[in-house]
């Protein structure tokens, strides 16, 4: 019987005409075929029943690396790997966005490359997409699970001009005026970036228009009206005020609605069509994608990284961790205790009716979140439906408490209450990589070192990625560039703190029991009047 790797295991017989072409190995009494299927290559394993019965009919075969069940409950600091071939979350992406591209099956032996990249996301796609376009590397994208599996295929689809949880006026507090203006022009090439892209990916059904910033409570105007001021008066946007009026008869009729900042840049997309887009560019250009093979460990031997899989060592010139919320800590050194995986929750409605549209007075479809710490984030799909979302709970083994979900349909009523009972359709969750500053990285930690790392982007990734795989891409090539000297490029991903005053990787075991606390006190605040 062959090794099971968490895959079902079932006894079938090979099909005539299943195969196009066949690669085989072969032992004397085994035989691993590829089948190259549409969406993937398919592994059987074939042990021969009798060995001297030899026609094809006679073999059992054990399917292997088939995607094994989606589990709700995992969790990347407790789970006990990055997971293997893994099913997509049950989200209305998934639903929608049709059959996966074609990728390049899981790696089987050992391999020698130059660039692997850890991670089939927006972010290892993009900076495999960006390293053959313009710089003919063609990387292997190793993904522990189906491509794109990650938040890639959770997230609200709001495209931000931003990056990382801090806002602009947080910027120039924290590295001054001349730095924050350097790192604006930055994000704007990066949210320039993401619109190309998009055009390339026109059945990601984009929804322009802007990110209406709603103020949930009175009190929060004032600090929207600051945040305008400084968007205008140092950055130059268009960044406007709106009054309650505005924003109910204009944008939407959310019954929290105090008034809102409105800014002109802001893209709804469908992720999982976006990111599938990346793929099919990326492969099509020559990068390598490979499915269920996750990464077990990169040890470097005389210079070259040896990345571990299930099934054979990878030797690459240079690794780049693409791995989001979901970055394990036994992975790489230099990521132990770097990136907090948040939960975060998400559903989608029925579509809502003529009425309930009227009702709502539902005028945009641009992308919305509120002033709460916890936020809510929200918009209309192009098809009607309201995908909304917010927090969730602290550890996967509690994810699927109805409790959690419970906030987002409260919150959804209390913002709509004509959409009080109305049926839910999807609803799912996904970890969002936080850094302990609240911004990204996008660096070479160690100049000594080819190892490198995209992550950090703090549930702001959708627009964001697109422009770190750009920057990446450029960093493993060698090229140097004037924006490096920016803190989300030149700096290495800090440990927990305390207060923002001691780093300690020792902190990290108590982060989550700090976070417990943060929740009741950021609740409590949100929600006072
Ligand atoms: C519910 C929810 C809503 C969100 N809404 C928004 C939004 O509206 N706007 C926004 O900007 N952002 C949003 N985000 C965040 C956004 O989705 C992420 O910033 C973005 O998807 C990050 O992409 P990524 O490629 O870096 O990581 P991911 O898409 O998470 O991909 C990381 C991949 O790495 C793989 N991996 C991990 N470890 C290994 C290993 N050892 N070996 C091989 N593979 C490995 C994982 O399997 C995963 O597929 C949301 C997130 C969630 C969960």
């Amino acid at each position: 019987m062959a090794e099971n790797f968490g895959a079902s295991n079932e006894d079938a017989p090979l099909r005539k005409g299943h195969c196009g072409a066949v690669s085989c190995w072969h032992h004397h009494k085994a035989a691993v075929v590829l089948i190259p299927g549409k969406c993937s290559w398919q592994y059987w394993l074939i042990s021969v029943r009798e060995p001297t019965v030899g026609t094809i009919e006679s073999f059992t075969l054990d399917r292997r690396a088939e995607a094994a069940p989606y589990d709700p409950l995992y969790d990347p600091l407790v789970s006990s790997g990055p997971g293997l071939g893994m099913d997509y979350a049950p989200t209305y992406w998934v639903a929608t966005a049709g059959e996966p591209p074609e990728d390049d099956g899981p790696l089987v032996g050992d391999a020698d490359v130059d660039v692997v990249i850890v991670g089939a996301g927006f972010t290892g796609l993009s900076t495999a997409l960006f390293l053959a376009r313009e710089h003919g590397i063609r990387a292997t994208v190793l993904e522990a699970n189906r491509t794109c599996w990650g938040c890639t295929s959770r997230n609200g689809g709001q495209g931000q001009n931003a990056s990382g949880r801090l806002y602009r006026s947080q910027w120039i507090a924290r590295w001054g005026k001349e730095t924050a203006l350097r790192l604006d022009a930055e994000i704007r090439e990066g949210f320039n970036t993401f619109k190309s892209l998009i055009a390339e990916v026109p059945e990601c059904e984009p929804q322009p228009g802007g990110h209406l910033y709603i103020a949930h409570r009175e009190r929060k105007m004032e600090f929207l009206r600051n945040e305008a001021k400084v968007m205008r008066d140092v950055f130059g946007y268009d960044a406007r005020i709106l009054s309650r009026a505005d924003v109910s008869e204009q944008y939407v009729d959310d019954q929290e609605n105090c008034g809102a900042l409105h800014e002109p840049d802001g893209i709804g997309v469908h992720p999982l069509k976006l990111a599938f887009g990346y793929l099919r560019m990326a492969r099509a250009l020559g990068a390598r994608v490979h499915p269920s093979t996750p990464v077990l460990s990169v040890e470097t031997i005389n210079g070259v990284h040896h990345v571990r899989t299930p099934r054979g060592v990878v030797r690459a010139k240079a690794v780049a961790f693409a791995t989001g919320g979901y970055t394990r800590n036994d992975v790489t050194k230099a990521l132990r205790a770097k990136i907090m995986p948040i939960l975060s929750n998400s559903l989608v409605t029925r579509v809502l009716t003529p009425d309930e549209i009227a009702a709502t007075n539902f005028r945009t479809h641009e992308v919305i979140t509120d002033t709460r710490t916890l936020r809510y984030y929200y918009r209309l799909l192009p098809d009607n439906r309201l995908q909304i979302g917010s927090r969730s709970s602290i550890t996967g083994a509690d994810a699927q408490n109805p409790k959690h979900m419970a906030v987002l349909v409260e919150g959804l009523h209390r913002k709509f209450p004509a959409l009080k009972g109305i049926r839910i359709d999807y609803s799912w969750w996904g970890w969002v990589d936080v850094s302990h500053d609240m911004m990204p990285r996008v660096t070479q930690p160690d100049p000594r070192q080819n190892l490198f790392y995209a992550v950090g982007y703090g549930g702001n990734g959708v627009s964001f990625s697109a422009h770190a795989g750009r920057r990446l891409a450029q960093r493993i090539a060698g090229q140097r560039d004037p924006s490096w000297n920016l803190p989300i490029y030149d700096s290495a991903l800090q440990y927990p703190n305390v207060f923002g005053a001691v780093q300690w990787q020792g902190f990290a075991p108590f982060r989550r029991i700090g976070r417990r606390f943060l929740y009741h006190l950021y609740h409590a605040q949100d929600e006072a009047r």
